[in-house]
């Protein structure tokens, strides 16, 4: 018989990429202990002694919320107090001069939905880098669109900003709407920002390409900006978004997951960005209608605790001041792998900060198998190897770089 599925359902199989490097490490931590074991899977911050972190005045203000918060419905566009602590956390001092409106999503992943739903056809081409968080792929074929991708990186390891131009033009010649999500800054999984001179070529870009009846929706993905060095310089970027052409929307996903290390709370949002007061009200009605038939409304103590915290700055520096410490410690990780990994001669992406960094090879899973063997787990990609640095410890960084090197040596 067959399928008793739609057809768009047809043929769809969840393939979780890192879901067997997990169970491997359960299978070795139960065999060697956890001391000698190296975990470089896991896309979560881990504290020194590999405990998930969960900063502790979002936990304070989480765990103090009454029970009408812990259990009651929430809007279906979001609390305005949320929204309006969403939108100045994204911009903090670099809000371009535009209308700016905000819808609640289902964490960032959410607000990705939301964007292509929203802004392409059905049978579109999405736009992406090729080095890109994975779920992209399936969250544009889920609805019937796909995901292309421009070459990320020239031979200077900088944007390839020829390869993304020649993308938009040949999509943008085919299609009336073209959607381009970009993933920066600590982009996953290379951990690249990209610069403000970059920033000002995309634009160009992108604006000579969205005329006539062309128009372009532009995503910028910043699940892990808080984890930049500076955090006023890593949104300057932003400011330049009041100079994209009339036929351009743009958006941010934001995301409570990395930034407030409340994951499994699901809490982001799309804020839309417009000089456009018509534009605006569209996407916001447009987007609400998206929020209520996809989830109807989110978790109203994830709402309340960032409305909270954001309500007195005591407790705002706290939270900065605290995830600080956390960045600083990433920082001092990845430094340590990407020091040793340059004395041993191993070539990786070009990483500015965030939760991960990458070495690029043909051969990603011999080289991850050869690792399993000395109990260093890392998650295997089409192109490359992902070392997540927000979860190892700076002692067990210490020589895992000569150990890659080794293992690509012998793959
Ligand atoms: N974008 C990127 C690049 C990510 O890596 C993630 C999560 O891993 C997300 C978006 C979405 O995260 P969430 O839906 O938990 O907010």
């Amino acid at each position: 018989m067959s399928s008793r599925l739609a057809t768009h359902a047809q043929g769809k199989v969840f393939v979780d990429e890192v879901f067997d490097a997990v169970a491997a490490v359960g299978r070795a931590t139960a065999q060697h202990g956890k001391e000698n074991v190296i975990n470089a899977t896991i896309g979560s911050l881990c504290d020194e002694q590999e405990k998930l972190v969960l900063l502790p005045t979002v936990e304070r203000v989480f765990r103090d919320l009454g029970s009408d918060d812990i259990a009651g419905y929430a809007s279906v566009r979001g609390f305005p107090e949320y929204l309006t602590a969403a939108i100045d956390q994204t911009f903090k001092n670099s809000k371009p001069d535009a209308y700016i409106e905000a819808v609640a999503t289902s964490g960032g992943t959410g607000a990705i939905h939301n964007f292509i739903w929203n802004y392409s056809n059905i049978g579109d081409a999405v736009l992406t880098h090729d080095w890109h968080w994975q779920p992209y792929t399936v969250l544009c074929s889920d609805i019937m669109r796909r995901l292309e991708s421009f070459t990320f990186f020239d031979d200077k390891q900088k944007f390839h900003i020829e390869s993304f131009a020649s993308k938009v033009r040949e999509l943008i010649a085919k299609q009336d709407n073209l959607v381009i999500i970009l993933n920066t800054p600590n982009h996953n999984p290379t951990g690249y920002s990209i610069t403000d001179a970059e920033w000002d070529q995309i634009i160009a870009v992108i604006n000579q390409n969205a005329t006539g009846q062309k128009t372009i929706a532009l995503l910028a993905d910043i699940a892990y900006i808080d984890y930049a060095t500076d955090p006023n310089q890593c949104r300057t970027f932003m400011k330049k978004f009041d100079t994209l052409s009339p036929n351009v929307f743009a958006a941010f996903a934001f995301s409570m997951s990395k930034g407030f290390t409340l994951y499994g709370q699901r809490m982001g949002a799309l804020i839309g960005v417009s000089k456009d007061k018509q534009a605006i009200d569209e996407f916001v009605n447009a987007a609400v209608i998206t929020c209520r038939t996809r989830w109807s409304n989110l978790s109203r103590a994830a709402m309340r605790t960032l409305a909270g915290i954001y309500k007195d700055k005591t407790l705002l520096e706290q939270v900065d001041q605290e995830r600080r410490q956390y960045a600083a410690l990433l920082q001092q990780r990845a430094d340590l792998f990407v020091t040793e990994a340059k004395a041993a001669g191993l070539k990786f992406l070009p990483y500015t900060a965030g939760f991960f960094i990458t070495i690029p090879t043909d051969n990603p899973v011999a080289v991850s198998n050869i690792l399993r063997e000395s109990n260093i787990y890392v998650v295997p990609m089409a192109k490359g190897i992902r070392i997540a640095v927000c979860a190892v410890p700076v002692n067990k960084i210490r020589g895992l770089a000569v150990k890659v090197a080794e293992a690509f040596n012998k793959a």
